[in-house]
């Protein structure tokens, strides 16, 4: 029994992607650049940009702010495009092209449309698969907790299978067991 070769099954779901582990793919150079635009982009509205008589101040100060975040955003997310598209084993340099050539943020949608599914690899083979495998196809090792009956995905918590309400603690599955037992 593969899985049995792995300690701490909970390990490996620690590894799945949280809102944190996206935040933190979001290289340094990509955040100093967009304080840098932002910056740059209040210069241009209260600086460059010839002031008139009659215009409201918090209007200038909404116009600045607004295209100061929609430009700083848009280089954020060139930065977070920078590292996903390497973690997803695309080629790199042809989809930072279209993102950042794209206009008006296209490149970026047809980014998320067509990227690939995150790889990770087996803890027991080191064969890359991707990250939906329940079962590695190599060598069999249990990526995820599965019901013993209908083999669908359930949460680690689960006492009763989601999909046929099989009693999951009759499984010999260690997998959903071992966070317990830990
Ligand atoms: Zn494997
Ligand atoms: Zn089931």
């Amino acid at each position: 029994m593969p899985w049995i070769q792995n300690g701490n099954q909970s390990e490996v779901r620690a590894e799945e992607s949280t809102g944190e582990d996206q935040l933190s793919l979001i290289p340094r150079w990509s955040v100093v650049l967009a304080i840098i635009v932002f910056g740059a982009v209040q210069y241009l509205f209260h600086g460059v940009m010839p002031h008139h008589k009659h215009e409201l101040l918090p209007m200038r100060l909404l116009m600045g702010y607004s295209w100061g975040t929609a430009f700083a955003s848009y280089v954020l997310l060139v930065g977070y495009v920078s590292r996903d598209v390497k973690r997803r084993r695309m080629p790199a340099a042809l989809w930072m092209l279209i993102v950042v050539l794209m206009p008006g943020g296209i490149g970026a949608v047809v980014y998320f449309l067509l990227r690939q599914p995150l790889l990770r690899s087996c803890p027991n083979c080191r064969t890359e698969v991707m990250s939906t495998f329940h079962f590695c196809p190599q060598c069999q090792f249990q990526m995820a907790p599965v019901c013993g009956r209908c083999f669908r995905g359930v949460q680690i918590t689960d006492v009763y299978c989601t999909t046929c309400g099989h009693d999951l603690a009759e499984d010999q599955a260690p997998a959903r067991l071992r966070a317990y037992s830990d």
